[in-house]
């Protein structure tokens, strides 16, 4: 192989470049990326980049990497059209680029409300440095701010906007914040803490619409008809892959680019990672899209040994973390239709795990400032093991013995 190209400078597309220069790849490496920063961490932006004194970018490896590693960095470059017949790339601003194997990992941006209003001055969403600094600065005018959404990103950014003292709402459609995610145990607790500090959740509920004055937000009204007061309007309902430049290349894709177990899209020689890679999950069953650093650093290590000609079935078992106020949540596997949960601890003392089962088999753990439970499930994920109920809610039992 002579050259290989990357598309995307997030978690996917750096993890592929270095995966591949430690696993031996000697050719040419281009890594691409729209934007001018050096590839940063993204989890900060919504905890503490808004709260330092100075927004620091934390760097997902030293300046030097690139040069180290000859990795040939093409920062704000946009690629537009890809020829997957012709092995050519094409720049936004003009320029083409060869390739021999073409590594996709362009993530994802937020999804933007179809209501009234997403055009006004203090409606943001939050992907990138760029909109952390436009959070930064709208902040000193917003004494009252609307979050719409109580997924990961929204929950982080309330809990963010109300430890520096504002006024805030979280607006959440479905019947409870972080549904799609985790068990009701863990959402009715985390939404407790969120009340406890001071904002404000109105669950089963939408964003009817968003006013303004003068071009800036004023209010939003809900889909009951309530109006709140909002100088600053946060929306969080989700992200859509950038699935654009493969579907005009051809590349098969639903909800994401489609891949199969080793990381091929649909057309040859041309691989996708990260946020925006749809697959089946090994350990799921079905497929699927993750949004994870995991995921997306766990992808990029295993398709560049399968692009190297070196099989690596991928085997990580997912997980993931929110920082929300002084409660962090861990997740580790993939809990779908599970049949019992089972708790571990004493959610009173605000440390707790939650055990999630489909029958014998256990699907996932969910902790909240219990680090322990979560590394040991783990290990218990990647060995299969399900530790019997009446073991997990005796406080007492040593889970790990079931790992000797
Ligand atoms: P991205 O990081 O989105 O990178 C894709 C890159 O491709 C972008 O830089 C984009 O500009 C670029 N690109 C796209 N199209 C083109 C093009 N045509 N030409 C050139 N460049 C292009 N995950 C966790 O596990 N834990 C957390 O606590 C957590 N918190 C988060 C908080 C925030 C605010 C956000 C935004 C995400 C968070 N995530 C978290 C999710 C995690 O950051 C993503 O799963 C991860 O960034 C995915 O990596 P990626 O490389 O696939 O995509």
């Amino acid at each position: 192989i002579g050259r290989i190209a990357i598309v995307g400078t997030g978690h996917a597309g750096v993890q592929a470049a270095a995966s591949l220069r430690q696993d031996g790849f000697e050719g040419e490496l281009f890594l691409i990326g729209e934007e001018t920063d050096l590839p940063y961490h993204k989890p900060p932006l919504s905890k503490t980049f808004l709260k330092d004194d100075v927004p620091q970018l934390q760097l997902l490896r030293p300046e030097d990497f690139y040069a180290r590693n000859r990795v040939e960095l093409l920062s704000g470059r946009c690629v537009s059209a890809i020829d997957p017949a012709g092995k050519r790339l094409e720049f936004t601003h003009g320029g083409v680029l060869s390739f021999d194997r073409l590594v996709l990992a362009t993530g994802a941006r937020p999804r933007l409300p179809a209501v009234p209003g997403t055009d006004l001055e203090g409606v943001l969403a939050l992907r990138n440095r760029a909109d952390g600094l436009a959070l930064r600065a709208a902040l000193p005018a917003a004494g009252d701010v609307v979050v719409v959404g109580g997924g990961f990103i929204g929950m982080e950014l309330a809990s963010t906007f109300a430890a520096l003292g504002r006024s805030v709402a979280v607006l959440e459609a479905a019947p409870r914040i972080l549904g799609r995610a985790v068990s009701p145990l863990i959402s009715d607790h985390l939404a407790d803490r969120a009340v406890a500090s001071g904002i404000r959740i109105l669950t089963g509920t939408g964003l009817a619409a968003i006013a303004g004055e003068a071009g800036r937000v004023r209010r939003i009204t809900t889909g009951d008809g309530q109006s709140l007061p909002a100088q600053l309007v946060v929306i969080g309902i989700g992200v859509e892959p950038n699935v654009e430049l493969a579907a005009a290349a051809g590349l098969a894709f639903s909800n994401g680019i489609a891949v199969d177990a080793a990381f091929r899209t649909s057309a040859p020689d041309i691989y996708a990672v990260g946020d925006v890679a749809s697959y089946e999950h090994w350990l799921a069953g079905r497929v699927l899209r993750l949004e994870s650093v995991q995921n997306a650093t766990d992808q990029a290590r295993s398709a560049a040994a399968h692009l190297l000609g070196r099989p690596a079935p991928f085997r990580a078992v997912p997980w993931f973390w929110s920082d929300q106020g002084d409660a962090r949540l861990q997740m580790v596997g993939l809990a779908y239709d599970p049949d019992r949960d089972v708790v571990r601890g004493d959610p009173q003392s605000g440390a707790f795990s939650v055990f999630r089962y489909r029958g014998d088999r256990l699907l996932s753990i969910e902790t909240v400032n219990r680090p322990s439970d979560h590394m040991l499930g783990r290990k218990l994920l990647a060995a299969g093991i399900a530790p019997p109920i009446a073991m997990v809610r005796d406080a007492g039992a040593d889970l790990r013995s079931l790992l000797e």
